[in-house]
């Protein structure tokens, strides 16, 4: 087993577009536990702890947008990953502070990778139908940027496991997080269900 634990977030747009009941069904669907949750107006430094500003989460944004403009055929009109990355931070910031956020912490075998899967790709216009981001929105890299903005994709979700526990520490405390029998336990986690008798 791989019990994980992941921090999910649903962006101001999720929450102002009225999708927060439609995302955590999508989560309680695959079988993930809810273990806290709660809505906040993010704080400033909550928000800039939370995308900490590393060379390698930078660098990826930057190679993640500047490939997608090349599949369309255009040119990345950014010159380099330190400036890109600054002013996405910012965005990002201005952007989860403009209003109200739901914060939650999902549990369950490989809950991390699950949850990304179930969200999709950065983009909600290259998001596979039946994701998240896939389903409920249409955003690009090119119209965010055009309108000096963050791309709302109405989710955040961790992609690592030192990302999980950084960020869970971030916006919950060990006494948040609750821990209880799910009826789904027994059909997913007990090794003697669906053994009839034998
Ligand atoms: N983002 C953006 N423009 C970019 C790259 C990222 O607006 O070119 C925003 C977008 O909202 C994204 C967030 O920054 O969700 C964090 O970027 P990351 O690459 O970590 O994407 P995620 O993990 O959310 O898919
Ligand atoms: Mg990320």
């Amino acid at each position: 087993m791989n019990m994980q634990k992941t921090l999910v977030l649903i962006k101001p747009d999720g929450v102002a577009r009225g999708h927060v009941g439609d995302i955590i069904s999508r989560f309680e669907r695959a079988g993930l536990k809810l273990v806290a949750i709660k809505m906040i107006l993010p704080k400033h430094e909550d928000v800039d702890r939370h995308y900490a500003l590393t060379d390698e989460w930078m660098q990826g944004v930057y190679n993640k947008a500047k490939s997608k403009y090349a599949e369309e055929g255009r040119e990345f009109p950014f010159p380099n990953w330190q400036s890109y990355g600054q002013d996405i931070k910012n965005g990002l910031v201005r952007f989860l502070k403009s209003g109200p956020i739901v914060a939650m912490v999902l549990e369950g075998e490989q809950a991390i990778p699950l949850v990304r899967k179930l969200v999709g790709a950065t983009e909600p216009a290259s998001a596979l139908p039946g994701t998240i981001r896939g389903d409920f929105s249409l955003d690009t890299y090119s119209l965010a940027n055009e309108q000096h903005r963050s791309i709302r994709n109405l989710i955040h979700a961790s992609g690592t496991p030192e990302e999980a526990k950084t960020e869970i520490g971030i916006w919950f405390t060990e006494e948040d997080l609750q821990s209880y029998e799910h009826v789904l336990d027994n059909a997913l986690y007990n090794p003697k269900a669906f053994f009839a008798g034998e």
